[in-house]
C-alpha cells in the first residue's frame, strides 16, 4: 500500500505539521473540535468514491443501497439526539444548511431578522457581503446593556418590519438564547422562526443548554463543532417543512451529497447518544466557566459578564492589548485563539479589541477545570507580557507539559 508519504511528500510535510501542532498546542477557537478516529476513518472510507444525488429509495443513480443505509442511520440518529420530527443530512457546510432554508422559505427582497455580525451574529444571518444580506432586505438585533440579547428591541423591531423569518443563534455568545420569547415573537408576526444553533448543537444534545428544537420551524447547524463530527451542516425541520427543505438542498443547491462525510456524521451521531458524551458536555461547560473565572481573576472582563456555555469573548482592553497582538502572541506561547469584535468595539474589525474562546477543544483532550484555570493563567500572562520573549518560553514549556499529559490521537 503506497501512502502520501511515497506519493507526495512536500503534502505529507504539511500534514504531519499539522497533526503535530494540534497535539502540541492548545486549542481555544470555540468552533474547533478533534474529532474522533472513528468519524475520520468514515471519511477516509470508499464511500468517498460514491455519487447518490437524491435521497434514500429516490436516488438517480445505481449502486447506492449501502449509502442509502448510511444516510438512513445519519437520518435516524440525528432525528433521536434533537427529537426532531424531520432531518436533512446533506448540506455541505452550515453556510449551505442556511442557505438552503433561506432559498425553501423566502424570495430575493424577503426581510429577515437575525444578530448583527458585530454584536455576536454569523456571516450567514445578513452581513452585507454575504448573500444574506445582498439579497434580503436584513434588519439586525443587538444586545442590551448588560451585553444579553435585547428581546425587547427584537419585539419592537418584529412589529415595525414584519420579517419573512426571525433568526436565532450566534458565533460568539456566552448566554442561553430564549428561544421560547423568539418563537412567541415570529409567531405574532407571522414569521418563520430559526434557530442556527452551530455552536450549541453538542451542548443541546446533552442537554446543558436549552434545545430550540420545540419552538422553531427549522435548526440548522454545523456538525464539527460541540457536537465533535465532521465538518459539514445538518437541518432539523417540522414535518410540514420537510420536502420544501429537502427539495432546496436537492435539486436547489447542492448536486451529489458527500457519503463519505454523511457516514462521519453518522458515527458522531451515535457517539452523541452515548452517556460519556453528557459527561463530556457538563464539562465543557464547567471548564469554559473555570477558564472565565480564571481570566476574570487577572483583570479581564468577560463579555456579557460570565459564561453559560462553551464559548466567551474577552475585553481586552484592560491590558492594552489588541485582539490581532494577542492573537499572534498567544500563537508564539502555542495557545491557539481568534481574535473577535466586541461590541461596539473602537478598533477595526481585522485589529478588534477581543478575542473568543471556547472549551470544546481542550475537554476533548481530557482538561478539567483545574487545567481550564491554568490555561486562564497563562493566558493572562502573555497579554500582560505579550512581547517578552522569557514569558512566551516559560508559557510554552507549562504549555507542553500539559499537552504531552493530556494527548488527543497519540
Ligand atoms: N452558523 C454559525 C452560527 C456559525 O458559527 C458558523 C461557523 O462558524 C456557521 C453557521 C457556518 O458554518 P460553515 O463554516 O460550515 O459554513
Amino acid at each position: 500500500k503506497v501512502g502520501i508519504a511515497q506519493i507526495d511528500p512536500e503534502l505529507f510535510e504539511a500534514i504531519s505539521l499539522e497533526n503535530r501542532r494540534q497535539e502540541d498546542h492548545i486549542e481555544l477557537i470555540a468552533s474547533e473540535n478533534y474529532a474522533s478516529p472513528a468519524v475520520m476513518e468514515a471519511q477516509g472510507s470508499q464511500l468517498t468514491n460514491k455519487y447518490a444525488e437524491g435521497y434514500p429509495g429516490k436516488r438517480y443513480y445505481g449502486g447506492c443501497e449501502n449509502v442509502d443505509v448510511v444516510e438512513n442511520l445519519a437520518i435516524e440518529r440525528l432525528k433521536k439526539l434533537f427529537n426532531a420530527e424531520a432531518a436533512n443530512v446533506q448540506p455541505n457546510s452550515g453556510s449551505q444548511a442556511n442557505q438552503a432554508v433561506f432559498f425553501a422559505l423566502l424570495q430575493p427582497g424577503d426581510t429577515i431578522m437575525g444578530l448583527s455580525l458585530a454584536e455576536g451574529g454569523h456571516l450567514t444571518h445578513g452581513m452585507p457581503l454575504n448573500m444574506s444580506g445582498k439579497w434580503f432586505n436584513v434588519v439586525s438585533y443587538g444586545l442590551n446593556e448588560q451585553e444579553a440579547i435585547d428581546y425587547d428591541q427584537v419585539e419592537a423591531l418584529a412589529r415595525e418590519h414584519k420579517p419573512k423569518l426571525i433568526i436565532a443563534g450566534a458565533s460568539a455568545y456566552s448566554l442561553r438564547i430564549d428561544f421560547e420569547r423568539f418563537a412567541k415573537i415570529a409567531k405574532e408576526v407571522g414569521a418563520y422562526f430559526m434557530v442556527d444553533m452551530a455552536h450549541y448543537a453538542g451542548l443541546i444534545a446533552a442537554g446543558v443548554y436549552p434545545s430550540p428544537v420545540p419552538f422553531a420551524d427549522v435548526c440548522t447547524s454545523t456538525t464539527h463543532k460541540s457536537l465533535r463530527g465532521p465538518r459539514g451542516g445538518i437541518i432539523l425541520m417540522k414535518e410540514e417543512l420537510a420536502k420544501k427543505i429537502n427539495s432546496a438542498i436537492f435539486p436547489g443547491i447542492q448536486g451529489g451529497p458527500l457519503m463519505h462525510v454523511i457516514a462521519g456524521k453518522a458515527v458522531a451521531f451515535h457517539e452523541a447518544l452515548q452517556p460519556e458524551f453528557k459527561a463530556y458536555q457538563q464539562q465543557v461547560v464547567a471548564n469554559a466557566k473555570a477558564l472565565a473565572e480564571a481570566l476574570i481573576e487577572r483583570g479581564l472582563r468577560i463579555v456579557s459578564g460570565h459564561t453559560e456555555s462553551h464559548v466567551m469573548l474577552v475585553d481586552l482592553r484592560a491590558k492594552g492589548i489588541t485582539g490581532k497582538a494577542a492573537e499572534a502572541a498567544l500563537g508564539e506561547a502555542h495557545i491557539t485563539v481568534n481574535k473577535n469584535a466586541i461590541p461596539n468595539d473602537p478598533e477595526k474589525p481585522f485589529v478588534t479589541s477581543g478575542i473568543r474562546l471556547g472549551s470544546p477543544a481542550m475537554t476533548t483532550r481530557g482538561f478539567k477545570e483545574e487545567q481550564a484555570r491554568l490555561v486562564g493563567h497563562l493566558i493572562a500572562d502573555v497579554l500582560e507580557n505579550p512581547e517578552d520573549e522569557a514569558t512566551l518560553e516559560a508559557v510554552r514549556q507549562k504549555v507542553k507539559v500539559l499537552t504531552s499529559e493530556f494527548p488527543v490521537y497519540r
